[in-house]
């Protein structure tokens, strides 16, 4: 219906999850949504998703 004023002008994806985000944290013309950011906050060393996204902000900021 109104699809045309709906539609984004420009779409950021997380560089982390893959989804698409309206807001978030840019890093080097990166996204990290704000879910990932909160899981990024809320994960310590030693979790097992923590590795998983040191590589991927390592991929982000190299
Ligand atoms: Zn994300």
């Amino acid at each position: 219906m109104n699809i045309l004023f709906n539609k984004k002008i420009r779409e950021n994806v997380c560089g982390i999850c893959g989804n698409v985000s309206d807001n978030g944290i840019i890093i080097k013309g990166n996204l990290i949504c704000p879910n990932c950011e909160i899981d990024i906050l809320n994960t310590e060393p030693g979790d097992n998703e923590y590795d998983d996204y040191v590589h991927k902000i390592k991929n982000i900021l190299k």
